[in-house]
């Protein structure tokens, strides 16, 4: 049986920012909450936002959505929401504002807490329609929550779990390239690397999806033939805009399904004491994964090297290894600050992530505990 879903209103382009306040009053929002972060404040993004709603619009603000977006954080932007009679939300950022905001969208109309939601516990048939109407504006090309039906979001208990529904995919989103000629390189680099783990790991999944396997390769080989040059020069508008094209794709296609390297990254992203950035950490997973894939695969790897731009025969896990190097993305787990004793906890968690059962190949906890030593010890 197979699921196919595309019904998400895309305005994508160099500009498109512009169409906000035309959107804001189709949606019928008027006294909007944008939800974003301190990075977007300092960077001067948001008043770029702020300058194309009209002043006759009630604005509130909650810029204090964490690297990875939790619980506790959602319900104080779901006070700043209530307090004012906020009638949408506006999400700015990348994937962790767009998550955080798809939990406020949920909570002002459901009862928390969200664990309840999550799709490993049965969540998905609980979320009503009846939620808060989103517009998410991209800032980063990399997640593609703003095309998602899902919120990755760090529970009470600890847990980051992904909340999934298609009622939560945001009624817009605004896709302009221009919002990310300023990211950091390093952000670049592993927001980059996001996109292209969601179109492989898409493309591998063991779901039947047909359309997600074509918009997989076509996102891979707009994301992987443009990285280099985003990163290296983030004024480049062409890779930027390809960059967001294949990201926006990657996304699209992974209701097909993820994998063992979503599986492995969702627990660390919710470590405490460490900061690990969700792409980052995808990148520095993902040679190990398909080495480990390799078995099972058939002939999906010469066409995954196809839509890279790679020569026949190319091993891509070393291929991306040694793009992971070309962009400065860390050699190991290690390297990013993981270490050792968390490790049998997120070999552990990883069976019970919903990115788990798609993988090609299934994954033990000690599968997933090997992998996790390659990956500290470096590609
Ligand atoms: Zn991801």
């Amino acid at each position: 049986m197979a699921v196919i879903s595309y019904l998400t209103k895309i305005q994508f382009d160099f500009g498109a920012i512009k169409l906000l306040a035309d959107e804001m009053k189709l949606l019928g929002i008027t006294r909007p909450l944008i939800v974003t972060d301190q990075g977007l404040v300092k960077s001067g993004v948001l008043d770029t936002i702020r300058a194309h709603i009209p002043n006759d619009f009630d604005v509130s603000i909650f810029d204090g959505t964490p690297e990875n977006p939790t619980e506790a954080a959602t319900r104080a932007a779901l006070a700043v929401y209530k307090e004012n009679k906020c009638d949408g939300i506006i999400a700015v950022g990348g994937g962790s504002s767009m998550d955080l905001a798809k939990g406020v969208r949920l909570l002002a109309t459901h009862d928390g807490p969200l664990a309840q939601y999550a799709m490993v516990e049965g969540g998905v048939p609980r979320i009503r329609p009846d939620i808060a109407k989103l517009i998410a504006v991209a800032t980063t090309s990399g997640t593609g929550s703003e095309v998602g039906r899902g919120a990755v979001i760090v529970l009470e208990d600890g847990r980051k779990l992904a909340i999934v529904s298609p009622h939560l995919i945001p009624n817009v989103a605004i896709n302009d390239p221009e919002l990310t000629l300023g990211l950091p390189a390093f952000l670049t680099a592993g927001t980059g690397m996001d996109a292209i783990t969601h179109c492989i790991e898409t493309f591998l999944a063991t779901a039947v999806n047909p359309p997600a396997d074509g918009i997989a390769l076509e996102g891979l080989r707009l994301a992987t033939r443009s990285i280099e040059t985003a990163v290296k020069d983030g004024s480049d508008r062409q890779a930027r805009w390809e960059m967001m094209m294949g990201s926006m794709m990657g996304a699209m296609c992974f209701q097909k399904g993820l994998g063992a390297v979503h599986a492995l990254s969702h627990p660390l992203g919710a470590l405490k004491g460490v900061r690990l950035h969700h792409g980052t950490l995808n990148a520095v997973f993902l040679p190990a994964v398909l080495r480990f894939n390799r078995p099972v695969v058939g002939d999906k790897y010469d066409r995954v090297a196809q839509a890279m731009g790679l020569p026949d025969g190319t091993d891509i896990a070393d291929a991306i290894a040694d793009l992971n190097a070309r962009i400065g993305i860390p050699a190991s787990l290690r390297e990013m600050g993981v270490g050792d004793d968390a490790l049998d906890a997120i070999a552990e968690a990883a069976t019970k992530d919903h990115a788990h059962p798609t993988n090609p190949r299934k994954a033990t906890r000690e599968d997933y505990r090997k992998l996790l030593d390659e990956a500290m010890a470096g590609n």
